[in-house]
């Protein structure tokens, strides 16, 4: 079978490396991909959003099955008319996208299904004066929310009222454009955040890894936020024990209400938690994998992820299981300097050759480019990842920094302190 792998990140670069060591797949297309995506698949620039683009390459090429990467195409409805079409692709329809294209939606729905979540309020952008009310009758600490899609950037986390009211306002004068024309106003959860990643074939959900990330660009948490500078696998705080407790409580639930309210929900379920003294508490859900959790998640299956991915489409979940290399997985990323904010392009990056044949190794690529004369050029704010296994965390994590210490790229940087968290325990 052919495949197609929809985006140009390192976690797209992570899935066409996966597939293509599946004994299913035959080929491995991707887009539109990068530089490193092309060392492992056919890359063709078509665009991650646009969908009529996509479906016509996928009926072209005549692909078996379609991996969507990031959410905007999942949005936009692009499994719908994939689908449509007759061709499986692994993702959720617009409908059942809405888990994270609205958190309205989803705050919404964990109260209707009894999901544990953050008590809450929304308001539209005609309730102003009572929205205001709010965070001043409840007080700091409180977490402002814009409803919709915003790159990450529509969350605060006030520390105090004030700060929740300019954010109550900044949201409603249009800083997050249509996405800010509602806001979700919750109660702060105090915890422990992980991750947990279920493969989803609409009616059964099976794990498939656990994480935990690091938002903050600059070491000890520090700085402005960012698409995430590393992450490890697994996320020792959810132990077997409380899995078994998220899967019941909150994933499970999640898959029979979306069934039951008729936009059952097949592909990845991300769901991002905080570890409350009161339990696992669901903070928002992504319909994809993370980048760069999915750097992680996947390096560590021993089961076939082409096998996995075609039985959440035709919906034989239950009939399967997942097994895990009993091994640690970290990843650290590269950036531009200057990211999140401006940074430069087109600036050389050498000696990843060396690190081809590196055992337990992996470098994913995500915002680079191949220049005419062969140089591998630094195209993105995020750009390489840099992937070891090991069988302790702190052996992946010195395997992984050894290797980024023998790239040769002046203008990037990267977090020294990945898996602080977990290694400082
Ligand atoms: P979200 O986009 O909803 O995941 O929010 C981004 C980040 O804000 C989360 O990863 C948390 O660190 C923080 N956050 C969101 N909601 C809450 C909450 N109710 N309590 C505490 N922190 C939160």
């Amino acid at each position: 079978m052919k495949v197609l792998v929809v985006g140009s990140g390192g976690r797209e670069h992570a899935l066409c490396w996966a597939l293509a060591a599946s004994p299913l797949v035959s080929e491995v297309l991707c887009a539109p991909g990068n530089a490193g995506i092309a060392e492992e698949a056919r890359c063709i620039p078509v665009a991650a959003d646009d969908v009529a683009g996509l479906v016509a390459l996928a009926e072209t090429e005549r692909v078996g099955l379609v991996v969507v990467g990031p959410e905007q195409p999942l949005v936009l409805g692009l499994v719908d008319r994939l689908r449509a079409t007759g061709i499986k692709a692994l993702g959720p329809s617009a409908a059942a996208a809405r888990l994270e294209g609205s958190k309205a939606f989803t705050k919404a729905f964990c109260a209707r299904h009894g999901i544990p979540t953050a008590a809450f309020r929304t308001f539209g952008k005609e309730e102003h004066a009572a929205a205001r009310a709010h965070v001043e009758a409840k007080g700091a600490p409180v977490v402002v929310k814009a409803d919709g899609l915003a790159a990450g950037k529509g969350v605060v986390v006030a520390m105090s009222v004030e700060e929740g009211l300019a954010a109550v306002d900044a949201a409603f004068a249009g800083s997050f454009g249509a996405a800010g024309e509602t806001v979700v106003i919750e109660e702060f959860l105090e915890g422990e955040e992980a991750s947990l990643f279920a493969l989803c074939d609409g009616r059964h959900a099976l794990e498939i890894g656990t994480a935990q990330d690091h938002k903050r660009a600059f070491d000890g948490d520090q700085g402005p936020n960012t698409g995430g500078m590393g992450a490890y696998s697994p996320a020792p705080r959810l132990d077997p024990a409380t899995v078994e407790r998220v899967m019941t409580e909150i994933v499970r639930p999640t898959l029979a209400g979306m069934a039951a309210e008729g936009a059952p929900f097949t592909g990845i379920l991300y769901a991002g938690l905080m570890l409350t003294a009161d339990g696992p508490k669901l903070i928002e859900y992504n319909v994809r994998f993370g980048d760069p959790e999915c750097q992680v998640i996947l390096p560590r299956l021993m089961t076939d992820i082409g096998q996995l991915f075609l039985g959440a489409v035709d919906g034989v979940l239950d009939h399967m299981s997942v097994r895990w290399l009993p091994r640690h997985a970290i990843t650290v990323v590269l950036a531009s300097r200057g990211y999140p904010g401006s940074y430069r392009k087109g600036t050389a990056i050498r000696g990843l050759e060396m690190l081809k044949d590196e055992p337990d190794l992996l470098v994913f690529h995500a915002g680079t480019k191949r220049a005419p004369d062969g140089r591998l050029l630094a195209e993105g704010g995020r750009v390489l990842n840099v992937t070891a296994l090991g069988s302790t965390l702190a052996e992946a994590r010195d395997r992984a920094y050894a290797a980024v210490d023998r790239i040769d790229w002046p203008e990037g940087f990267c977090r020294r302190d990945i898996g602080w968290r977990a290694l400082g325990r």
